[in-house]
């Protein structure tokens, strides 16, 4: 059957395809330590799971509206105003199945062909995918180690074109662990500002964050940035609630509307139980956070340590987000068994067979000479697989 050429103008998420085969590995019997996940490795905290059986045994089983329960708008409305210093109406609000969801919709009702999107580089591997689903054009913006993998002003101003729709920003960014300070974000503002183009600010790991660096959000630093940046945010990194798919955008109404709109004729409401528990997630106890940050932060000065111990492994300390991506080309060009490794994705192979590890490999966010693992896991596999890593990287000959 042909199908629809729109849908081979996309891959399927490297990300989730490698948890799978790491997954598959291991119910062969296969001893894998994955380091692919994109979630929080803890349990979503009790009294959120509470808030969800009582919406059960009240009945609160329902469609829903489309956009979301007033309840939760109102908590999203209230975090904005408490964690970012930004106010909106219900109007300016939709929730929807996860920030990915969110994030779709949102590309959907604004890019078409003809369009330019601008990406800085290292990206999360979705944003590509579905701005070519629009049929718009992504412009790659590439940042190095060297400028702390963030974007310059002056590269920002480069890029922009008569055709340039909207920047998607993403501090702290998956796969860097880059967070933008408030000054940088000032810079970019002053290119963006007076130019008819949006910011999409994905807001999603805003509270992973270390080392007492501050989280800004681009919309807070201007009225006029407030009117065309549309904030993605939702529970799943927060409150390790990936599995209930709660994602929302707050933003100019017209765009809330359209969004609106298109989830009418897909998912409608996303899930009535789910959208009690991220009610509790927001308004309720936020003890959880701190607690699980810490921890992150513990794996993560461990993890960057032992990489940065391996010879040929260079790994910058991350300001946010559970991931690191250290730089593994150095060892392009050694071989095993006569194969030369050439690439990121030669190298993640080799790890995966050679030493029952799983990481992603850097080509899928754009950077071909970095790979990406992901500490949330324990301790204990963190050590054992930075020990196997250290390993498979002395058997390169
Ligand atoms: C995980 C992630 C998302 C999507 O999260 P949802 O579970 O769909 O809410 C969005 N952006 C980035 C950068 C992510 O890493």
């Amino acid at each position: 059957m042909k199908l629809a050429s729109r849908i081979s103008t996309i891959k399927p998420s490297p990300t989730l395809a490698i948890t799978a085969k790491a997954n598959a590995l291991k119910a062969e019997g296969r001893d894998v330590i994955s380091f692919g996940a994109g979630e929080p490795d803890f349990d979503t905290p009790d009294h959120i799971k509470m808030a969800a059986v009582k919406a059960i045994e009240e009945g609160f089983t329902k469609y829903t509206p489309v956009d979301g329960i007033v309840e939760l708008k109102d908590a999203i409305i209230s975090k904005l105003g408490r964690d970012n210093q930004l106010t909106y109406d219900r109007s300016q609000i939709v929730v929807s199945c996860g920030a990915k969801h969110t994030l779709y919709n949102l590309t959907q009702v604004l890019f078409e062909e003809g369009d330019e999107v601008i990406i800085p580089s290292p990206y999360w591997v979705s944003y590509l995918d579905m701005v070519l689903l629009s049929g718009a054009r992504p412009v790659i913006l590439n940042t190095g180690e060297a400028q702390g993998f963030k974007i310059l002003p002056e590269q920002l101003k480069a890029a922009i074109t008569r055709n340039t729709k909207a920047i998607i920003m993403n501090s702290p960014s998956n796969p860097t662990g880059a967070v933008y300070t408030a000054r940088e974000l000032a810079a970019l503002a002053e290119v963006v500002s007076g130019k008819e183009m949006l910011v999409i600010s994905d807001d999603i790991y805003e509270k992973i964050i270390y080392d007492d660096r501050q989280f800004t959000n681009i919309a807070s630093l201007s009225k006029e940035l407030r009117d065309r940046t549309v904030v993605v945010n939702g529970v799943s990194k927060t409150y390790s609630m990936t599995g209930w798919r709660i994602g929302y955008a707050a933003g100019p109404e017209e765009i809330i509307k359209a969004m609106t709109k298109l989830q009418s004729q897909n998912t409608s409401n996303p899930t009535s139980i789910s959208q009690w528990a991220a009610v509790e997630a927001l308004n309720g106890n936020q003890e959880s956070v701190p607690v699980m940050v810490e921890e992150f932060r513990r794996r993560r000065d461990v993890i960057v340590e032992k990489l940065n111990a391996i010879p040929g492994i260079t790994c910058a300390l991350p300001d946010g987000a559970f991931y690191v991506f250290p730089d593994v080309s150095s060892l392009f060009g050694r071989s095993y068994q006569g194969q030369a490794l050439s690439n990121s994705s030669d190298f993640t192979a080799y790890l995966l067979e050679a030493a029952n590890v799983a990481v992603i490999p850097g080509v899928d966010f754009g950077h071909d000479n970095h790979i990406r693992l992901s500490y949330a896991t324990s301790l204990k596999n963190i050590e054992e697989g930075l020990k196997r890593i250290n390993s498979a990287v002395k058997g390169l000959s």
